[in-house]
């Protein structure tokens, strides 16, 4: 009988783009705390309580696991916000370790909950944390107050915990400038954040178009090799 009380709502079995170098299953975790205007999973943003259905999907998941202990490296929690879930994600841990434990553990994050990062952090291998924006325009983005501090924080956490982590930025163009973009990344290179990513913003739904200006940060190789020489380890995720 599986012990965590773990609400999936999304599975990817198997990807290669998720956890460096890794071949991991991607577990997406209900609820989110936050609304950005490019949210591509709203159907993950709601809070709920576990119900039957949950746990026979977790259990669904486990198996899953079991079958392919030789083919999969990691496990990647992502979301809506997988923090929201710590004390379950921390639990599922346990029990995927004790038929894999050569499993590795990844962490999608928004950075919303520096407490229950810090908590989390022990238990997971490699981090993927965003910075939506310079703390300022946060709330343009998240349209919650104070979003941008906590993101801020949790970054500060992932620093001194030494952990191996990446942050990544989705370039907005309804909201975020270059300028911006490169504000955050000298914000990043000051903090000694090692490798960035910068991601294209694509539309919310498939029946929206896709913004033409969304392509305005991957073309432009001035404003790339201005990011590149504050983090060398740049990817522009087209
Ligand atoms: S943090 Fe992620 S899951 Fe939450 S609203 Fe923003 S884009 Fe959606």
């Amino acid at each position: 009988m599986a012990k965590s009380n773990i609400i999936i709502g999304g599975l990817v079995p198997f990807t290669t783009i998720d956890y460096p170098t890794k071949i991991s299953a991607v577990l997406f975790l209900q609820g989110c705390p936050w609304r950005c205007i490019y949210c591509s999973n709203q159907q993950l943003l709601c809070y709920r309580k576990p119900t039957q259905q949950d746990k026979e999907n977790y259990e669904y998941v486990l198996e899953l696991l079991k079958k392919r202990t030789k083919i999969l490296d990691a496990v990647v929690f992502s979301g809506g916000e997988a923090t929201s879930q710590t004390d379950e994600i921390i639990t599922a841990i346990e029990e995927i370790k004790e038929f894999a434990p050569h499993f590795k553990f990844g962490l999608h994050t928004n950075g919303c909950f520096p407490e229950k990062l810090s908590k989390l952090l022990p238990y997971i291998d490699w981090v993927g944390l965003d910075i939506k924006a310079p703390c300022k325009k946060y709330e343009q983005i998240t349209k919650v107050k104070g979003s941008g501090e906590f993101a801020f924080e949790s970054l500060e956490i992932l620093l001194k915990s030494g952990k191996d982590f990446e942050v990544r930025t989705t370039a907005d163009p309804t909201v975020l400038t270059k300028d911006d973009i490169l504000e955050i990344a000298e914000l990043l290179s000051k903090a000694g954040v090692k490798h960035y990513a910068v991601q294209r913003c694509r539309p919310a739904t498939k029946d929206q178009p896709n913004n033409p200006l969304a392509m305005q940060f991957f073309m432009d190789k001035e404003f790339e090799e201005k990011l590149r020489s504050l983090i060398p380890n740049l990817e522009m995720r087209v």
